[in-house]
């Protein structure tokens, strides 16, 4: 693609997070292209593909090229930010360095192009090398223009283990009530991402009052001794251990970690011998995590799947067949599994004893999905019998939905086979006591 732009007689380069990971050595997921071409003459060079006007306005033509979508941005000076987050106008330049200058960190500030090699001018290179997330230019400015990227400074340490430095540390926590600034859904998105960090632990200890300011309730974690004999690290210590010990590509499992134990220091009591207990915790961390999600904009879905997760996380699990099955018929297979991976995640959060508790769960995860894998009748909908079958002897009412309930549960509990004889017999017994 670059080379049809240079054909026609622009500057193509790639730029970005694709130049930033293929330094690194890892795999590119989407390519940014920066050019000297003017959006029409872009959306004119690319005129046989199909074209998505997404950000024409900033100068932005999503080319659909070869099954995948690519942004080309035309070279751009952003104006004055007024509002903390976006440029009041941008500029189209002719000048490459002016792109670079306008964008966040020297490691997103590399271009490279085949026919002319790499531009590096704020030393990206370099910073990789050291592992270093720095601001281009003055980082007190650049955070003061666009509060997102103190989250997405964040964002990268989690996500590639990167120190930021010194005074692009001290600068971002200087602005941090800035973020109020951004819009919910951009903080949500750059949040996501973060906590499925494979580092996102030392983020969120080393920046929890950044995470205060967007969960004002993290606040009282901070430093929060639980007083139990369980635990060995203050709340906020622990849940950040919890989150990155739930898997990494679950958004759902890590958010469901985060907030899994807010609600502690709203309901604690000290028992005589100095022991402090949470009772209700579950139901009360799930109602701060529902209007916290909702304030955040998250989509419903999930929102409802990580607040099922967090009012149940602590529920006791027994390593039977009996309970399994009664589980997955109760909350479905998803969620059930979810609530074991989340207990997994905290137990591995804890004292190093409370891991001894994992193997059991491993095992119970192994029996329900091989319960589930076999197709066990766990619901009314794989019951061997249903209403129709049951209707020359039993009249369509309430009647019919009991007798079908208990057939279920019988069956669940391994007491009679999930078989159409069988349970027709079963059915006749249970109507004729009804009599
Ligand atoms: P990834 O694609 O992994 O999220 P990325 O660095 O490509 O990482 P994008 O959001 O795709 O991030 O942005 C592409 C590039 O645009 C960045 O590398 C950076 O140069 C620039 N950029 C993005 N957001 C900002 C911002 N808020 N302020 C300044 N520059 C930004
Ligand atoms: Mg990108």
């Amino acid at each position: 693609m670059l080379e049809r732009l240079e054909e026609e007689g622009f500057e193509a380069y790639v730029v970005g997070g694709c130049v930033r990971d293929s330094i690194m050595g890892l795999p590119a997921h989407d390519y940014d292209i920066a050019t000297s071409a003017m959006p029409v003459e872009t959306k004119r060079v690319f005129g046989s593909c199909r074209i998505i006007e997404t950000g024409i306005k900033h100068g932005t033509v999503t080319v659909l090229y070869k099954g995948s979508c690519v942004e080309i941005t035309t070279f751009r000076i952003d104006g004055d930010y007024l509002d903390g987050r976006h440029p009041a106008s941008v500029e189209f330049s002719a000048d490459l360095l002016d792109d670079l200058s306008r964008r966040d960190f020297t490691i997103n500030g590399i271009a490279y192009s085949p026919l002319r090699g790499f531009c590096d001018p704020f030393f990206g290179a370099r910073d990789i090398t050291l592992k270093t997330i720095r601001c281009i230019g003055d980082p007190e400015k650049r955070f003061s223009e666009d509060a997102l990227r103190i989250l997405r400074a964040l964002r990268f340490e989690a996500v590639i283990g990167f120190d930021i430095e010194e005074r692009t540390r001290s600068a971002l926590l200087a602005h941090k009530s800035d973020i109020s600034l951004v819009s919910k859904e951009r903080i949500f998105s750059e949040l996501k991402r973060l906590i499925c960090g494979k580092f996102a632990k030392r983020v969120i200890i080393e920046f929890s009052e950044v995470f205060a300011q967007i969960i004002p309730e993290i606040g009282a974690m901070i430093n929060y001794d639980q007083g139990s004999k369980y635990h060995n690290s203050t709340l906020l210590e622990h849940t950040a251990r919890a989150v990155e010990a739930a898997p990494e590509d679950s958004v759902h499992l890590r958010l469901a970690m985060l907030f899994h134990d807010i609600g502690k220091p709203l309901c604690r009591t000290t028992d005589e011998n100095g022991e402090c207990h949470y009772y209700d915790h579950a139901a009360i961390s799930a109602k701060i995590a529902d209007e916290a999600l909702r304030g955040l904009k998250c989509e419903n879905a999930l929102r409802e799947r990580v607040c099922e997760i967090i009012r149940l996380h602590d529920m006791p699990i027994e390593n039977s067949e009996r309970f399994v099955r009664r589980q997955l018929s109760r909350r479905g297979y998803e969620l059930f599994c979810d609530i074991i991976r989340a207990e997994i995640a905290d137990n591995s959060a804890k004292i190093p004893e409370a891991a001894e508790r994992i193997p059991l769960l491993l095992d119970v995860l192994e029996l329900a999905e091989k319960t589930d894998a076999e197709k066990t009748c766990v619901s009314l909908r794989s019951l061997a019998v249903n209403g129709n079958d049951l209707k020359s002897f039993v009249p369509p009412s309430a009647v019919m939905g009991e007798i079908l309930s208990q057939l279920l549960e019988e069956v669940i509990d391994g007491k009679i086979e999930n078989e159409k004889r069988v349970l027709l017999k079963r059915a006749r017994e249970i109507f004729d006591s009804k009599k």
